[in-house]
């Protein structure tokens, strides 16, 4: 048998090494520790990447929500719509700002923010709808955007899991006011350590946003709003400027090892396959199936070397720190079915049929012991 790994990032460093250490070393070479051009040059060509006007580097995809929702004057006395299913920090993020975050459930198939909840989840404090472009593929944004038009609000793309993604041929990141990305290094195109950035087209959210991230100053100590120390590193903005002309061959890598997949995984009995919408650009973050008796066949699967996770087993409204917002188990019934049954493949832009071909054969293997 042959060990497959959940992600690779060795096999996507080796072509690289020689540009990102001259990258690198173009950075310490001017002592540009913190932004800096290196930072600048990638904001440039990761805004249009994004169909939007303006990028802007932070340290984290966390700090980029929070500063998101700043900029739409989102605080105390706000409430802030998020889905069940998504990592922790979509609600984290509200939080800091001390709005409310109103959970609602996701879709069966997608597993992302269900269109139809969202009015009756609205109340007069509403200010931003935050969907999540969970797993890689686009919510349904259509309905989404409808609604916020009608009622006043502004909609924050989470597109953390989402880079390159499309919806009805418009990228993931130019459909809401402010979108929002992370650069962790598992991500669709992640850095050499932490990194996010925030993208908008309006002039004047991209101002506020770079006072925000760099303690609030129009100039030097002068501070004209309560700002955080949210900086993108030189370093990472060098690293990510040399990946980001690479990131279309990696998502046409990850959209042939879906293709594989499903071709591999056909017709398995309990398998329940990720399904992409057909009006979308899936760009594959994670391969999220789900399968019966989930935590004996990841451990089946982990015991016989294959790299498969889980996306996540505990929706937010159900997390112990969140407790003080009185949901209840039983309230988001999809959310909490995906996360009792989900499964995570091995997922990165190399894999090989004979990997693909590998994971289902233990997998069809732990499924027959069902
Ligand atoms: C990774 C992720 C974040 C947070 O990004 P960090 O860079 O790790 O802070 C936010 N939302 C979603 C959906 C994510 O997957």
């Amino acid at each position: 048998a042959m060990p497959v790994p959940f992600l690779d990032l060795k096999a996507q460093y080796a072509p690289l090494r020689d540009d990102i250490l001259a990258a690198m070393g173009k950075v310490l070479d001017n002592t540009a520790y913190i932004l800096g051009p290196a930072v600048a040059d990638f904001e440039k060509q990761f805004a249009p990447y994004c169909g939007a006007t303006h990028a802007i580097g932070v340290n984290t995809g966390t700090s980029a929500l929070q500063l998101a929702l700043l900029a739409l004057g989102v605080g105390p006395g706000d409430e802030v719509i998020v889905p069940a299913m998504t990592f922790i920090a979509t609600a984290s993020a509200v939080d800091y700002t001390g709005a409310r975050t109103v959970v609602v459930d996701v879709d069966p198939v997608t597993g992302t923010m269900d269109p139809a909840l969202i009015e009756a989840a609205i109340t007069p404090r509403t200010k931003v709808i935050m969907p999540v472009h969970l797993y890689g593929q686009p919510v349904d944004m259509d309905p989404i955007l409808a609604i916020a038009a009608k009622h006043g609000l502004k909609v924050v793309e989470d597109a953390a899991q989402a880079h390159g993604a499309e919806y009805k041929g418009c990228r993931c990141g130019s459909m809401g006011a402010l979108a929002v990305f992370s650069f962790y290094p598992g991500k669709n195109l992640g850095a050499y350590g932490e990194g996010g950035a925030v993208v908008t087209s309006d002039a004047e959210a991209d101002r506020v946003v770079r006072i925000l991230r760099d303690w609030g100053q129009d100039r030097r100590y002068h501070h004209i709003m309560k700002g955080f120390n949210a900086r993108m590193d030189g370093l990472q903005g060098a690293v990510l400027g040399v990946k980001l002309a690479h990131l279309e061959g990696w998502t046409e890598g990850r959209r042939r090892a879906a293709a594989m997949y499903a071709d591999a995984l056909a017709g398995i009995p309990g398998l329940t396959l990720p399904q992409a919408r057909a009006d979308v650009r899936h760009v594959w973050h994670i391969y999220a199936t789900q399968v019966p008796e989930r935590d004996r066949v990841l451990k089946y699967l982990n015991d016989h070397g294959i790299g498969a996770a889980i996306h996540y087993p505990v929706p937010v409204h159900l997390q112990p720190c969140f407790a003080e917002w009185g949901y209840r188990a039983g309230q988001f019934p999809v959310a909490e079915h995906i996360g009792a049954n989900e499964l995570s493949l091995p997922m990165f832009p190399e894999l090989t049929r004979a990997q693909v071909d590998e994971v289902a054969s233990v997998l069809r293997e732990a499924l027959q012991k069902a």
